[in-house]
């Protein structure tokens, strides 16, 4: 870190007896507070650091890429004129990304008095993809820091029928916690369905400045990690004293514990103790507590004693509200039926979805296309392919001619009457709707026919879905069927 500032720098510490410059600091970051509110400066400026006065230059520390550029973008400007309003002589402000916890003299002497658990517990924002791409140069060994996404917050939460009971009960916890019945709050759901976004709002709302609350938020993963870490360097009471002085504890991902009795023990105990103390608990697991086998059957009692909320599988209008509301932000315009057919397709969970989306429009900005069904296909073809496994045209082919009573060889067969022909259209159509085949693929399922067939069967079963309402039903009908 020190050699990174570059021996011409100042670093910025009480130690240091730079009172001007650190009162300065607190001035900016109080005003920057009034300015833009509270939530905007928990979420995007609370985890600044001043880290040191290179000459004219300020330089910021943020915990992260994704702050970082976030703050360069919406506030740079903003900052230097504070900056530069405060007449010291600093007309510049550089942000930079730096671990928290390595900075510690530089943060701790400028930071409004915290404990010191609840500071390492409180910082970084981090963007889940960086954190993916390298575990390792995130969450640094021994560190306390638990990521927070800057993203996962209750206002980017979309809440519909799957997920509503859950959020409404995240709601009430972070707006009073420890109350009764609602002490532990156990959130389950499968994977990919909003529980870690729901914590992190949860935890962002519990921090909200001036409630003074120490929240420690952390993956199962994480605290098996501190506690075998504790135990090695022989400071387990130190472990569980900081543990049991926060006021809400939050444990993502808890069936990691399964299997991992000596952990488990410790987090029973904690958990004892945090309740007796009427401190509020928050877990999160893949199954409900009595689904947990292999957990200790006194902590799934326990697990289960408070609000036990599940995440159901989404729905098809939740996922489209969802795409609706990420595509707004991205602020990339989306046509409506390119949601509708991801919406359609990707039907797992939020996470697929959002990658699904966020490759469409990384797409469309890198080369300046605007987004359309047709480039949705292209740019997700693996995706998609990797999504209807499910349906095959075989199927589709089997389904239409139960449907429409004829013969399953005719789907392939030359014969053009209307009853054999209309039928086959459709089955070739709904090809195209719920799978991700070519035309040209298409084509060779149904006797070898040309792409240009396929394609005038699909515009044609458009037109007449549009005229005619029964047939519209009917076509619906046996998509919804295909597609269970
Ligand atoms: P889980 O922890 O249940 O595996 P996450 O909370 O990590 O799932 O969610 C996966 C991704 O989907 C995240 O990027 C999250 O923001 C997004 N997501 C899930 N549910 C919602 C929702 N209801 N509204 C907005 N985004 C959501
Ligand atoms: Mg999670």
């Amino acid at each position: 870190m020190q050699e990174e500032l570059g021996a011409s720098s100042l670093p910025v510490s009480a130690e240091d007896g730079v009172p001007d410059i650190a009162q300065a600091w607190a001035r900016i970051r109080g005003r920057l507070r009034e300015e833009v509110g509270e939530v905007e400066y928990r979420t995007w400026m609370r985890q600044m650091t001043l880290a040191a006065i290179e000459g004219e230059e300020a330089v910021v520390h943020v915990p992260s890429r994704f702050l970082r550029d976030w703050l360069r973008s919406q506030y740079g400007d903003r900052l230097r004129a504070l900056w530069q309003a405060e007449n010291l002589g600093v007309r510049r402000v550089e942000i930079r990304v730096a671990p928290p916890a390595a900075d510690g003299a530089a943060a701790s002497a400028l930071e409004p008095a915290a404990p010191a658990l609840a500071e390492a517990l409180t910082a970084r924002p981090e963007i889940r993809a960086e954190a993916k791409a390298d575990p390792k140069a995130t969450e640094p060994k021994g560190d306390w820091a638990a990521p927070l996404d800057g993203r996962f917050t209750f206002d980017t939460f979309v809440v519909g029928k799957p997920n509503e009971f859950a959020h409404a009960c995240a709601r009430r916890v972070a707006e009073k916690p420890a109350s009764p019945g609602f002490n532990p709050l156990f959130l389950y759901g499968g994977v990919g369905l909003g529980k870690t976004h729901l914590m992190h709002s949860m935890a962002w709302a519990l921090r909200e400045p001036g409630l003074d609350r120490s929240v420690a938020y952390m993956s199962a993963e994480k605290f098996m990690y501190r506690f075998i870490a504790a135990l090695r360097s022989q400071s387990t009471m130190e472990f569980k004293e900081s543990l049991r002085s926060v006021d809400v504890l939050m444990i993502d991902d808890l069936q990691f514990l399964i299997g991992k009795d000596n952990t488990q023990e410790e987090f029973f105990h904690t958990f004892n103790a945090l309740v007796d103390a009427g401190k509020q608990i928050v877990v999160s697991a893949d199954k409900s507590p009595s689904d947990l086998s292999g957990l200790e059957d006194r902590l799934r009692t326990r697990l289960g004693c408070g609000m036990v909320a599940d995440i159901h599988a989404t729905t098809y209008e939740l996922r489209i509200s969802i795409l609706q509301a990420k595509a707004a932000a991205a602020g990339t315009p989306v046509p409506e039926r390119v949601l509708e057919y991801l919406a359609h397709k990707i039907t797992s969970n939020v996470r697929e979805l959002e990658g699904a989306l966020n490759r469409l429009i990384a797409h469309s900005n890198l080369f300046g296309r605007p987004v359309t069904l047709e480039s949705c296909q292209e740019v997700l073809h693996d995706i998609l392919r990797a999504h209807d496994r499910r349906v095959t045209i075989e199927e589709i082919q089997k389904r239409v001619a139960e449907h429409y009573n004829m013969r399953l060889t005719d789907m392939s067969s030359a014969r053009r009457a209307r009853n054999v022909a209309r039928p086959r259209q459709v089955a070739m159509y709904l090809a195209k709707q719920l799978t991700s085949r070519s035309l040209p693929e298409i084509g060779r399922k149904f006797g070898n026919r040309d792409h240009t067939t396929v394609m005038h069967a699909v515009a044609k079963v458009a037109e007449l879905m549009q005229g005619d309402s029964g047939f519209a039903e009917d076509v619906e009908l046996l998509r919804r069927m295909l597609e269970t």
